[in-house]
């Protein structure tokens, strides 16, 4: 069943009307409704950031304790059936592609294992034949004991699908709409499967239903307007967490990089814009975790820290075999954060609060 998530242009309209007073309103209630958070996300509440900011620390010190997890990436391919306009594994793109076997995958996981990544994401472009099922199964069953977590974001999969790699050690699923706005959805997606809009947004219930521990969604920003992305993710998380409740919950707002193609964003998103939907998600959703990537740089994920986010990742390469080789050659998208996972984790640590490495054990499922 597809989430109940109004058109664009609707969302917009709830936005328009919010007044100082909806968001003085939205910061001091417990319990917010979507009204609140299109306050939050309004031109209204640019002038109340500082007021956010605070109570969006309070309230993530208050759920998620003086700490940040750590993950990394790992590519396991570049091969893309999809030409998403905006991304670097487009095909057509002329990028060298690869894809690791499994002895490289391993060998690739064990270099994060050996810098002392215990939850470490594993990425691909989407191309079933090449990478399918079958090998993300083999891989998962391979680093599964060492591991304490192991998310994947690759292609969306049926739910048989989703319930054979959860069987074989995946705990977590990511899946980004991309955008929530249908017509520059239609505009960005040239070609694939990815061009199925609906296919897409139902994918976080597919995986729900096959009983992941934790469901990752996002919109890339620099496609629409993000105060509705904002909305729209706030209106999906909603409709998430009422049918899947045993489920946790990420969001993450990746902001466009320079790529192959060298796509241009069609909108401005600011570090200021990017904080206020941040600390809007936080108040709305205060369990919910939010994820701040290398895309980042290193200044503004500095200043974040503590503020919203509840997950970094570190020391990240985008290209398939990149932690082998040291070759950023066929990447998907430049890195804004160059440091190492230490480095990352000494500036956590200097600002008082604890990098988290491992926060799961699979003895816990039952
Ligand atoms: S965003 Fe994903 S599906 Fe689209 S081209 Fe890139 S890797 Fe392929």
């Amino acid at each position: 069943m597809p989430p109940s998530i109004p058109q664009f242009s609707q969302l917009r309209q709830w936005l328009a009307p919010a007044t100082g007073d909806d968001v003085r309103a939205a910061l001091t209630r417990k319990r917010l409704d979507i009204h609140d958070l299109a306050a939050l996300l309004s031109p209204a509440a640019e002038q109340f950031l500082p007021e956010m900011a605070a109570r969006s620390r309070e309230i993530t010190i208050q759920r998620f304790g003086r700490t940040t997890q750590i993950y990394a990436p790992l590519y396991l391919s570049n091969f893309c059936i999809n030409r998403c306009a905006y991304c670097g594994f487009a095909a057509g793109n002329p990028i060298p592609r690869r894809k690791l076997t499994l002895d490289e995958a391993e060998a690739e996981a064990m270099i994060l294992y050996e810098r002392g990544f215990r939850h470490i994401l594993l990425v691909s472009g989407e191309a079933p034949k090449t990478l399918g099922v079958d090998y993300l199964e083999a891989i998962t069953l391979r680093l599964r004991d060492k591991f304490a977590a192991l998310s994947i974001e690759v292609q969306p999969l049926d739910e048989d699908e989703y319930d054979r790699l959860f069987k074989a050690g995946i705990t977590a699923v990511a899946v980004y709409q991309e955008t929530y706005d249908r017509r520059v959805y239609d505009r960005v997606h040239l070609a694939g499967k990815k061009c199925d809009y609906d296919y897409r947004i139902d994918t976080p219930d597919r995986a729900g239903a096959a009983g992941y521990r934790e469901i990752g969604i996002g919109a890339l920003l620099g496609l629409a307007d993000w105060r509705a992305e904002g909305l729209a993710l706030g209106l999906h998380l909603q409709w998430l967490r009422k049918r899947f409740w045993q489920t946790s919950f990420t969001v993450s707002f990746p902001r466009l990089r320079p790529a192959a193609g060298a796509f241009e964003p069609l909108v401005t998103v600011s570090e200021k814009n990017l904080s206020q939907l941040m600390f809007s998600l936080r108040l709305f959703d205060p369990d919910v975790g939010l994820i701040l990537s290398t895309r980042e740089e290193a200044r503004f994920r500095d200043g974040m820290l503590g503020l919203a986010p509840t997950r970094y990742s570190a020391g990240s390469c985008t290209a398939p075999g990149g932690y082998t080789s040291g070759e950023h050659d066929g990447e998907q998208f430049s890195i804004g954060d160059l440091r190492t996972m230490n480095e990352v984790c000494a500036m956590v640590a200097a600002k008082g609060f604890d990098p988290v490495c491992k926060d799961w054990d699979r003895e816990f499922q039952v």
